[in-house]
This record gives structure tokens, sequence and C-alpha cells, in this order.
């Protein structure tokens, strides 16, 4: 069924975009692989999947190994990532889409700058202001300059490169619902290109298997799908307790 799934939503996609009036080639897809073992994720990538998201690092690490005959894949670190993980995730990924902190952004700076590479990042974005969300804050439109110093610190950050945002839209059964969400993300990326010259905000990673349809409409160049086509996941690893 994941070749199935895969190939069916790669095809919506391209659907969604076209009657959206955009380039199908502007919209990348992130197929999120945590919660499914090894032989699954293999699956998709035979299928043509090359960007692969994975919440936890250890999770990750072991996948990562039983698929490193596969040239050309890129591993998405889409998860919140605890400070003192700052090191194995500038060793296993191309990409942090979860940037939610100045602190995290110095110490990844610093694993950086010793691994000699430069990390793209997102800033994850809570606009919705669900309690249970991470990101930075962004639900009350009126409090965002007050976000811009640390941003700023950030884009100075000579070992990340600030490419954009991403935002979880809270759970629902209407994907209707995400569209606010989605936009306030938009607008959020267009007042930081205004206060933020120099830095760059063209990704905007938004979208799940629920709400992508909607986050395409709304201008998602990034889609991060895991259920729509790898199914109901069975095994996700619990989250480390928190020690920052
Ligand atoms: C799990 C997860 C996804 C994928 O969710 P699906 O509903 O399974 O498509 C996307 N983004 C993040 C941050 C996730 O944790």
């Amino acid at each position: 069924m994941i070749t199935e799934n895969y190939q069916q939503v790669v095809d919506e996609i391209q659907q969604a975009a076209r009657a959206a009036g955009r380039d199908p080639a502007s919209i990348r897809l992130v197929t999120v692989t945590k919660g499914h073992p090894v032989e699954a994720i293999r699956e998709v990538v035979q299928a043509g999947a090359r960007w692969l998201g994975e919440n936890y690092v250890e999770e990750a690490l072991p996948k990562q190994a039983g698929l490193a005959g596969f040239a050309g894949l890129e591993w998405h670190m889409i998860g919140h990532v605890q400070s003192r993980k700052a090191g194995p995730v500038i060793q296993s990924f191309s990409m942090l889409h979860s940037l939610d902190s100045l602190k995290l952004a110095q110490r990844l700076e610093r694993f950086s700058a010793q691994a000699g590479r430069v990390l793209p990042v997102l800033l994850e974005f809570n606009v919705s202001g669900e309690a249970s969300k991470h990101g930075w804050p962004g639900w009350d439109e009126a409090a965002w300059e007050a976000l811009l110093p640390a941003l700023r610190q950030i884009g100075g950050l000579p070992h990340l490169q600030v490419r954009g945002l991403m935002t979880m839209a809270p759970y629902s059964e209407d994907p209707e619902q995400s569209r606010p969400y989605f936009q306030r993300l938009r607008r959020l990326a267009g007042y930081l290109r205004d206060a933020l010259p120099g830095l760059d905000f063209a990704e905007l990673s938004m979208g799940m298997s629920g709400d992508y349809h909607v986050a395409i409409q709304e201008g998602a160049t990034i889609l991060r799908i895991g259920t729509a086509i790898m199914g109901v996941r069975a095994c996700t690893i619990a989250p480390a307790p928190s020690v920052n």
C-alpha cells in the first residue's frame, strides 16, 4: 500500500498545486516516517521519496544506518529538539524544521561550526496559541515585533542558515480549520521579510496528512506528510524526559 499511497499523494499535490495556480515544482514533500520500521521506509524510498522526516534523534539513527545504501536521501528533523541533542542533529540531519529557541540556535551554531558545516533551519511558530505546541509565540500579531531581536541574533549566526518558517495547525477533522493558521504563518513570513531584510524566509513548511490541500492553497513550499503515505503509526517512541 505504501507505494500506491505515495504515488497518490504525489499526484494530489500536483493537482492541488495546478488548481491553485502554482508550479508543482515549487512544493516539496517530506515523507514523515516516525513510528514506522526501516522496511516500510525502504518501500517508500523505492517508490520515490527522497526527503524523510523524523521527530526523535534516537529513533532516526538506526533507520539512517539501515538505509545508508540509498544515495540522495535527506533526513529532516521535524520534532522538538532538546538543547543537549544539538550535536546529533548536526551530525545526522540535512535540515531542522523546528528551531524554537535562541538557546538551541546557539548550541547548534557551536556544533555546526565544529563540524565545518552550515545547517539550514526553519523557525517553528505556534500561531494558534495552543498550550501543547512548541514554537515561537506567533498567535498575537501585535507581539511579533518583540521577537525581532532574538530572530535577528539567530540570523547572524554564521553556521545556521534561516530558510523560512514552520507550523502545525491544531488537530481537527476539518481541514478548513487549519486555513487561518496557515494564512497567519504566511503573513508572518511577509512581516519578517520586511523587518529583517537580508534574511531568507522563502520556505513555508506547513500541511500534514489532513490539511495539505489547504496548505498548498495558502502557499506551503514544504509539506510534511506521514499517515496518508505510511499508514497509521505503530511504534513511535516516547520523547525522552525534557532535560534542557
Ligand atoms: C507526525 C508529524 C507530521 C505528520 O503528520 P501526519 O498527520 O501523520 O501526516 C508532520 N509534522 C510534524 C511536526 C509531525 O510531528
